[in-house]
């Protein structure tokens, strides 16, 4: 083909082999014109890990995973404390949500997340002062009702944003059933001690043996305060509504574990113990029962296996391994005794419909069963107590009317935690009402200074597929075990059953994660690139660019950019500063806006022959 009479501007006919000087910003374009073949631009756009997206108070877990991965301890800690005011006490008691979706799990196994946040949380634990500091005072005063997770984690936010809070607990201490729930042997009463120490750090007042509803009134808080965070839990046994249940050597889950965590059980268990239920409560339960002396511990569950059981597998497992028994299919429809517990009488059960959510088919026509013991435990959940709840605020569930933000109508009181998530389908669980308080608090922080509370828009990318990250990357590794104490010394103590990982297991198993969707400064791109295009003042997520004038899309930094966080974007998607095969000539700063302009230029310039 002829090209004569072609006009080639200067900048156009630099020779392109053997050239000097090198490529720069200022010259490469020059030199190498190749951003004028690029149909995609690629582009960093970090995704939401799934870990960070089930935790429910959205720790930034893949943050704190590469924190830790490179010895920043102390930031990683920092990082947590963010979202998470107790991560020594999640670290322990967590269900880690996190875990069953981490995308690690469907390559070999799941990164053991709550191992490395109980590290953080010890490092905290041990530090002379906290790395948080209460916000500038902004003159207003909250009252928070209830010192359990939800409570403590409002309360901790709240003293973040300058308010003064004073916490009102009923019980002797504070926790919630972070204390009078969860056994000794899960979370020692010290670590939970240095938590809420922690909290009096930050200038909150928190005055135990206070109940609302008794020592102050609905009025008193609204006199009083500002604004006002319920946080008061379910703290009353459901009934197994069985003949005899009021029987002596009867008792309600709830109150048996509470009353050794305050410290003020005077139980003594007999030999035979059954515990009534299938969920985690009667797991702590039994569990717990072995510790108190029992010989024999047998769990009566409903569900007709442990698959049906709403109980975590690992502690399921544990139990067995300690020697609790299970007993499926059944339900107590009799207490049997002469004024005290001699046996329970069981009847073959199932649920009607969807397990754990739907009324109980008795098969009362079949003979009963005679199950002797000398303790009943009835763990099947509980409910709350709100007698002291003015009427307008009770929904037909008997908890709390809010709306979607947690806010009471148009008041300036708030609901979080169990009393708030109770029927809402979210399970009940530490890091949900830690969670919760959290968004509350932030919501209540709006409220107070006129803003509208309106539901997220930005539309949220799980990464979830491990096809969009390049798995080539990340050879398969083993998780790193937790030690655990010996099964025959557990029993004889209340020491805790699961042990800390050390600062070698912690870093190696943060080493296992994938980063999903997040940049972690890798520096693959930054290597792979074939032309000068990737540029990063420090190797640091949010500092990398893409010279655009020199990259021609040829996708290699996408494609080996390990952890998925690297897209290609078609050129159209741009309003400004396209560089593509077609638009060569246009208008734009750079090389282009020079050959536009030398073509205006041309004039009557002779044209080259070549
Ligand atoms: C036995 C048991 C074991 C559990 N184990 C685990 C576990 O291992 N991991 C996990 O993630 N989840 C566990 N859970 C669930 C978890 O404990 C709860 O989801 C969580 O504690 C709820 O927090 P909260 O702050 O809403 O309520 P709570 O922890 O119940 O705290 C509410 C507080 O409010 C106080 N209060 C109530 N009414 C008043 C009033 N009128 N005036 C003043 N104070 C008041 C109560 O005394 C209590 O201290 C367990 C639950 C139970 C019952
Ligand atoms: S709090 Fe629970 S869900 Fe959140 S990161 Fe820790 S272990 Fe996972
Ligand atoms: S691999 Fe890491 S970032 Fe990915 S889900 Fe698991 S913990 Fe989160
Ligand atoms: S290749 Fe590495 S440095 Fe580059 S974007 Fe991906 S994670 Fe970040």
């Amino acid at each position: 083909m002829s090209t004569k009479n072609t006009h080639i501007p200067e900048w156009l006919t630099v020779p392109f082999a053997g050239i000097t000087p090198a490529p720069s910003q200022e010259k490469g374009q020059d030199l190498f014109p190749t951003g004028n073949w690029r149909s995609i631009r690629p582009v960093y756009r970090d995704k939401l890990p799934p870990c960070n997206n089930a935790c429910g108070t959205n720790e930034k877990i893949q943050g704190y995973l590469d924190l830790v991965k490179r010895g920043k301890y102390l930031d990683a800690y920092a990082l947590i404390k963010e979202d998470m005011p107790f991560p020594s006490v999640t670290g322990r008691v967590c269900y880690h949500p996190c875990e069953q979706a981490c995308n690690r799990g469907k390559y070999d196994e799941a990164i053991s997340i709550r191992a490395v946040e109980r590290f953080l949380g010890d490092l905290g634990q041990a530090l002379t002062s906290d790395v948080v500091k209460p916000g500038k005072p902004n003159g207003k005063k909250v009252a928070v009702v209830g010192s359990g997770p939800a409570g403590h984690s409002a309360a901790y936010q709240l003293a973040r944003l300058g308010y003064a809070v004073t916490i009102f607990e009923k019980s002797p201490k504070a926790g919630g059933l972070n204390r009078g729930g969860i056994p000794d042997w899960v979370l020692p009463q010290n670590i939970l001690d240095r938590e809420i120490e922690r909290l009096e750090q930050l200038g909150i007042e928190i005055k135990t043996g206070v109940e609302v509803g008794k020592d102050i009134t609905w009025d008193d808080l609204k006199k009083n305060y500002d604004a006002c965070v319920l946080a008061v839990g379910l703290t009353e046994p459901n009934s197994v509504r069985a003949e005899g249940e009021d029987k002596e050597g009867v008792l309600y889950g709830l109150s048996f574990l509470r009353d050794i965590g305050m410290g003020t059980s005077k139980v003594k268990l007999g030999a035979r113990v059954a515990v009534i239920g299938g969920g985690n409560t009667a797991i702590d339960c039994a569990r717990e029962a072995l510790r108190q002396g029992a010989a024999e511990v047998t769990m009566i569950t409903v569900e007709g296996n442990t698959k049906e059981m709403p109980a975590s597998p690992e502690d399921l497992h544990d139990m067995v391994e300690e020697g609790v028994e299970l007993l499926h299919g059944r339900s107590v429809t009799a207490v049997l005794g002469n004024g005290k517990v001699e046996a329970c009488q069981l009847h073959k059960a199932r649920f009607s419909g969807a397990i754990n959510a739907s009324p109980i088919t008795v098969d009362r026509d079949a003979p009963a069963e005679r199950f002797v013991v000398d303790n009943v435990i009835i763990a099947i959940g509980q409910h709350a107590s709100l007698n002291w709840l003015p009427a307008e605020f009770k929904n037909e569930r008997g908890t709390i009317k809010m709306d979607k933000f947690g806010r009471l109508g148009d008041t300036n009181f708030f609901a979080a935690g169990d009393i708030a998530q109770v029927g809402s389908g979210q399970p009940l669980m530490v890091v949900n009402a830690v969670g919760d308080g959290k968004r509350v608090a932030f919501n209540l922080d709006k409220v107070m200074r006129g803003e509208k509370l309106q539901p997220r828009t930005i539309p949220v990318d799980v990464i979830f597929d491990l096809n969009r990250m390049n798995m080539t990357y990340f050879p398969h590794f083993p998780r790193v075990q937790q030690e655990m104490l010996p099964t025959e010394k557990r029993t004889k103590t209340q020491d805790e059953v699961i042990q800390a990982f050390t600062e070698e297991q912690a870093v190696e198993e943060a080493n296992r994660c994938f980063s999903c969707g997040t940049c972690n400064a890798c520096d693959n791109c930054y290597l792979v690139c074939p032309e000068p295009c990737i540029a990063r003042p420090e190797r640091s997520n949010g500092m990398y660019k893409i010279l655009v004038d020199y990259c021609k899309g040829c996708r290699v930094c996408i494609e080996e950019c390990p952890t998925g966080c690297l897209e290609g974007v078609p050129e159209l998607d741009f309003d400004t500063g396209v560089v593509r095969m077609d638009t060569a000539f246009a208008i734009s700063p750079g090389l282009h806006g020079r050959q536009a302009q030398e073509l205006k230029n041309l004039g009557d310039r002779p044209a080259k022959n070549i």
